[in-house]
């Protein structure tokens, strides 16, 4: 072992539990792609301010996990804690939304950077597939960015997720909920910090978990009660398509995201296998961010799920992921002039498409078939001296070890027609 370990909160992937995180972001990516988004990949880090306009300075997000530095020439700049503000910046300063193809589709994956507490599911180093549709206001694209999310989970075979829906209305109707809430709430009896946190972000307070907190939550005023005929429609129509889109979900209405540009439809994924960090997914409709950051008006809404915890809710539910096999055939070389025959092979097999390794590093018959076995290969590829000079090589059958000869020119054919016919 080396003096360095993986920084505290992060965790290598390696292989071969690796092809797990892949196939999850591929699983994710698969449904968006089909639905028009395209691919879009910002910088890990921006400006400070971007986040603390784009998160909101009141957030835990900002205020308490930010990776923040001044680089030596003096910018301020953080390590991406999300990336929903990157990604309508890097929109608006490429003018995407003048293109007159609203609304712009993006999809993203890559690493988050938050300077939280770890624990299981919850890491300083993580990663999130997230969808963004910018510059629309349709419940439909509401609704088509849940069954999205939706149909990824159940392609990966999660059973065991759940919908969470909640509308935070708008500018209309939110300030009078807001401060409906704020009287509600200044009469609990509540710490010094949930206290300030009511002047600030009372929203945020429905989200307390602690049972001190939840048990004066009773009788709290909600959101769905003091929606505006707009919004109430609004929401209504996004909930009667996930309904015709036979997408179940359950309405929650204490979920908020604390944040004044978010509006209407939120969402949350949950899976109940995963103890405390049960959220998998979230996202929301977020109208008055591009305005927050200098832009136009451009009414949008987006999700991110996290990789890490649908990797851990796969691992709950038991589900095992059908994987690409990594090898198919080992090529074992005994002596020099087999070296040069079967690493020719070897490349000639790999153009055709056949996944083919080799037994690197000069080692006896016995070593590299113990290799040959732990690839996962069904085929060993063997040849020495004595088969060389008949211009033949030795196919074994890792499964039954059933051994039989190959003419060298016949090798790239006769594998590909030994592996379709196994299947
Ligand atoms: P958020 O950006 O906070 O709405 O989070 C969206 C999703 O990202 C969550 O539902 C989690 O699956 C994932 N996530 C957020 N924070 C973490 C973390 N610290 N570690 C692992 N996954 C996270």
């Amino acid at each position: 072992m080396s003096t360095f370990k993986a920084p505290k909160g992060t965790y290598d992937l390696l292989p071969p539990d690796s092809a797990r995180f892949l196939a999850v972001r591929e699983a994710i990516a698969t449904p968006l792609r089909n639905a028009g988004y395209g691919y879009i990949e910002t910088p890990g880090f921006e400006s400070v301010e971007l986040f603390a306009r784009g998160v909101g300075e009141s957030t835990d997000i900002v205020s308490k996990e930010m990776y923040s530095f001044t680089t030596k020439g003096g910018d301020q700049l953080a390590l991406r804690p999300e990336s929903t503000a990157s990604v309508l910046r890097a929109v608006l300063e490429a003018n995407l939304h003048k293109s007159g193809n609203l609304p712009v589709k993006v999809w993203y994956s890559g690493s988050q950077y938050r300077y939280e507490r770890p624990q299981k599911g919850r890491y300083r180093h993580f990663s999130q597939v997230g969808a963004e549709a910018i510059g629309a206001e349709d419940p439909a694209l509401d609704a088509e960015l849940i069954i999205l999310a939706d149909q990824a989970y159940r392609s990966l075979g999660l059973t065991g997720h759940r919908i969470l829906l909640n509308s935070l209305g708008d500018r209309t109707c939110r300030p009078v909920y807001r401060a409906a809430l704020q009287e509600f709430l200044r009469g609990l009896d509540l710490d010094e910090e949930t206290r300030r946190r009511i002047e600030l972000n009372p929203l945020r307070v429905l989200d307390d978990k602690r049972d001190e907190v939840r048990k004066q939550l009773v009788g709290a005023p909600l959101m769905p009660d003091h929606l505006c005929e707009a919004c109430k429609a609004y929401h209504e129509q996004v909930r009667e398509l996930l309904t015709a889109a036979g997408v179940r979900f359950e309405d929650d209405p204490k979920l908020v995201r604390g944040l004044d540009y978010y509006t209407r439809t939120t969402f949350e994924f949950v899976h109940d296998g995963l103890g405390s960090q049960s959220a998998v997914g979230g996202g929301g409709r977020y109208d008055g961010l591009s305005e927050m950051l200098g832009g136009p008006a451009l009414p949008s809404v987006g999700w991110a799920l996290g990789v890490d915890r649908t990797v851990l809710a796969l691992e709950a539910e038991g589900v095992r992921l059908e994987l690409p096999a990594t090898t198919s055939v080992y090529a074992v070389p005994l002596g020099d002039e087999a070296r040069g025959v079967l690493f020719a092979a070897v490349t000639a097999l790999r153009e055709a498409g056949v996944a083919t390794d080799f037994a690197f590093g000069g080692r006896g018959l016995k070593g590299a078939m113990k290799s040959a076995n732990r690839s996962g290969a069904r085929l060993a590829l063997i040849a020495g001296e004595r088969d060389l000079a008949e211009g033949k090589a030795q196919l074994k059958d890792l499964e039954s070890g059933e051994q039989t000869e190959v003419p060298v020119a016949e090798i790239v054919p006769e594998i590909q027609r030994r592996l379709a016919a196994q299947g």
